[in-house]
């Protein structure tokens, strides 16, 4: 028996014990693939079929494992989620939640020989265990965030096009600048044109894309979306000057939030987030010129990536933050983002019996599901 052969019986074996679970529309499609690979006669093991089997190995690698009362929550919020944020567009497609320890997001497409018609799903990524203990709704507006990537992966064109303008005319005055100015080094031009591949939006890990989404948690989620930025700020204490490409520094993405929430009219949510940033960051303006941040992340160009971003949110009429009274809630509670306008306020009000809210409203959603 060949190698790939085995591989494919493995692998068959796999998907098989996706009976039984949810993820068996998922099978099903997978073995639609597999099958007459695996009666054929003769395989050919080059190129396309090893491909084949690659892909199928990491979608396996990806899909969840377990399948408990938190998968079942977090399976029906996703959906409702989709729905809710502006049923027009059309977001809602196979979508699951796996666990990982950071949120995120993937778009995973099914395999085939033909290269067309591939079925695609989304994958949410939530921090900590399929166990409803675990599920922290004051955490959840992030997915707002990720959910941003999922918009922008089916509307790829409007936030670049929104902010193409402020872009453009930033980096073009600054290499102006860098023309008259004779004492330019080498390194800074480098770390001029560094900064501008940063900052323009290319498929969705940019810079531009990252505050774009929080900047949509914030207009959906509101107030509970700048509690939640908190809560991570303060309990990881990441270093806030580190620049990659895919996502901008915080000391960018916190100057960026505070724009965008004193812009919707959120300031009054700021003090806990502004004072921890203080603390942080220590004296930003001097931190971020030793930083050479005013050349990756002027303010300018925050300010007109924060007004495209709340222009695209209201071309999308994304659904905004609405205050939610926890008790009446919790009488009758439904999947969407009323559950996290409710368990912010509910935080804020009564935070001695906010575990036990929590854990009345997670028990009652999850048993009013069927999957
Ligand atoms: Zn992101």
């Amino acid at each position: 028996m060949s190698n790939q052969y085995k591989r494919m019986r493995q692998i068959a074996e796999e998907i098989r014990q996706l009976h039984g679970t949810p993820l068996l529309a998922i099978g099903a499609e997978l073995e639609k693939t597999l099958d007459p690979l695996l009666t054929a006669q003769e395989i050919d093991v080059t190129g396309p079929v090893n491909h084949l089997i690659d892909h199928l190995n990491r979608l396996l690698s990806a899909l969840p494992k377990t399948f408990g009362q938190r998968f079942v929550f977090d399976a029906a919020l996703v959906l409702t989620l989709m729905d809710e944020w502006n049923p027009k567009l059309k977001l809602r497609r196979l979508a699951l939640p796996a666990y990982d320890p950071r949120w995120g997001y993937r778009r995973l497409a099914l395999p085939s020989l033909s290269r067309q018609s591939t079925l695609v799903f989304d994958l949410f990524l939530l921090p900590g265990r399929d166990a409803l203990d675990d599920a922290d709704l004051l955490d959840y507006p992030w997915i707002m965030h990720e959910m941003g990537h999922c918009l922008l992966h089916l509307h790829p064109s409007e936030f670049p096009d929104a902010f193409r303008v402020g872009l453009e005319s930033h980096f073009r005055n600054l290499r102006l600048l860098a023309v008259a100015d004779r004492g330019r080094t080498r390194e800074k031009a480098a770390a001029l044109r560094q900064a501008e591949q940063f900052w323009t939006p290319a498929e969705d890990q940019h810079w531009a894309h990252e505050i774009a989404f929080d900047v949509f948690a914030l207009w959906t989620c509101g107030p509970a979306f700048i509690g939640a930025f908190h809560n991570t700020l303060r309990d990881l204490n990441p270093d806030p000057f580190v620049k990659k490409q895919d996502h901008p520094p915080y000391v960018v993405r916190v100057a960026a939030l505070i724009n965008a929430a004193k812009k919707l009219r959120f300031d009054s949510y700021l003090r806990g987030l502004s004072d921890t940033y203080r603390n942080q960051c220590g004296a930003v303006e001097q931190a971020r010129k030793k930083n050479d941040l005013l050349l990756f992340a002027p303010d300018n160009l925050i300010r007109d990536c924060v007004d495209a971003a709340i222009s695209v949110a209201r071309n999308f009429e994304l659904r905004r933050w609405r205050e939610v009274d926890p008790d009446r809630f919790l009488a009758e509670p439904s999947f969407g983002l009323d559950l996290f306008a409710a368990a912010f306020k509910k935080s804020q009000t009564g935070s001695s019996n906010y575990a036990e809210w929590q854990h009345s409203v997670l028990g009652k959603l999850t048993a009013s599901v069927t999957l």
